[in-house]
């Protein structure tokens, strides 16, 4: 007996509602479309914010200097006693001006950003097989291109994902850069350098505060062992208390203690005392932390659009008698599930909830119905349709069992009702 699944998404609850099968729905998968610029907003707004911060305190104290000396005058005060202070001050503002001003042409670039991926998923939602069917198929490749497109970015791959960008015409729609910057950074600490990382973790300072990120301190943490695997003592006392007390301390005593200790100790009973410090793959493990904090930050999904979609489609077909059929070749394989390939991808996924099963013909591979092509169920466990057995009928009370290759009788032959 076969199984054929109903439409995808048939019997889900989806973002429209129960059962909804809108094509708006397939919108959150546009997540990562969105939530980069945004993230990308909020830091350049923070850092903005401060740089006007900064340069306003400048003018106040330009100002105050000026106010000093106009205060106590008694006569006149000559023009060019003051005009260097005037100066100073008028610079103060034109600082404080060209901050402000950056700030908001950065913050406008990302909003325009996000108004035109705006335009652009909206023109492929509107485009659907009743309004322009030439295009239809055009705009769900342009989807599915994206999503292959950010799942490839997510496994590092950005050298296909760029190439793929510019096949689509997708510049301006996915955030290639920042992906790019990412993974730098991931490989900057496999090859044991920290830099591109503090970097990284000072841009989005106020983000990894918020969330109550350790990453700086087990970066830091880090640095200071290597000092210590070197011999560099002093600077490692040095490096303590200039980078890591002031983070460490209220937060993180634990970790500050345990740094302490590997400084104050020989190297050989730090390596006893805590070996997760000196571990060989603790620079493998530190970027794969960074990854993570990464991911908290853009607040992306462990799965991508890629993953999820490919994962529905396997599981929206698979059944609990599949296995992975071996007797085949691969193109000969009826059901998807069960092609040795897609199998491991399917094992752990949940089976479909089909309401309405059908059967199909196991010769034909027709559909069974009430009326033209009656379901027969043979000795072998395999169901024929009316036609096949006609077809398979040798004689009065005669039929030929194509699996097991016997002729058996009509009363062998059961047939099956739809219940
Ligand atoms: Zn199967």
């Amino acid at each position: 007996m076969s199984y054929e699944s109903p439409s995808a998404l048939a019997g889900a609850t989806t973002i429209g509602g129960p059962n909804s099968n809108k094509k708006s729905d397939c919108l959150a998968l546009e997540y990562c479309s969105f939530r980069i610029p945004v993230e990308e907003l909020n830091a350049i707004f923070r850092h903005g914010q401060k740089d006007v911060e900064r340069t306003a305190t400048q003018v106040s104290k330009a100002s105050a200097l000026l106010a000093q000396k106009l205060a106590n005058a008694t006569t006149p005060i000559e023009k060019a006693a003051i005009r260097k202070n005037f100066d100073y001050l008028l610079k103060q503002v034109r600082e404080a001006r060209k901050a402000f001003d950056n700030s908001c042409d950065a913050q406008l670039e990302q909003i325009e950003k996000i108004i035109n991926r705006c335009d652009r998923i909206n023109e492929e939602f509107e485009v659907t097989e009743e309004t322009r069917p030439r295009h239809a198929e055009k705009m769900e490749r342009q989807q599915h291109g994206r999503y292959i497109i950010w799942h490839l970015l997510r496994c590092g791959y950005v050298k296909s994902a760029k190439i793929l960008v510019r096949e689509l015409n997708f510049e301006g729609l996915i955030d290639v850069d920042i992906f790019e910057k990412v993974h730098e950074v991931e490989k900057a600490l496999i090859d044991r350098n920290t830099q591109p990382c503090l970097q990284w973790i000072d841009y989005h300072r106020s983000k990894l505060r918020k969330l109550g990120s350790r990453l700086e301190v087990a970066v830091r943490q880090q640095d200071v062992i290597e000092m210590v695997e070197q011999g560099m003592i002093p600077d490692a006392v040095q490096y303590v208390k200039k980078f890591l007390t002031p983070i460490a301390k209220a937060n993180f005593p634990e970790e500050l203690k345990k740094t302490m200790g590997a400084i104050a100790c020989t190297l050989e009973e730090s390596r006893q005392r805590n070996p997760e410090l000196h571990a060989p793959d603790r620079w493998d493990t530190l970027a794969e932390n960074y990854m993570k904090e990464v991911y908290k930050v853009y607040d992306w999904d462990l799965d991508t659009a890629f993953s999820t979609t490919v994962q529905l489609g396997i599981a929206i077909h698979k059944t609990p008698s599949c296995k992975p059929d071996t007797t085949v070749p691969l193109n000969k394989v009826k059901c998807i599930v069960c092609r040795p390939d897609i199998w491991p991808l399917a094992e752990h996924l949940p089976c479909a909830r089909i309401e309405n099963s059908r059967i199909l013909c196991s010769m034909s591979g027709e559909l069974c119905d009430d009326d033209e092509n009656i379901p027969y169920l043979f000795p072998s466990g395999h169901v024929f349709g009316k036609q096949s057995v006609d077809k398979l009928r040798r004689g009065e009370n005669q039929v030929w069992d194509p699996v097991h290759k016997t002729m058996i009788t009509d009363a062998e032959v059961l047939r099956l009702y739809f219940l």
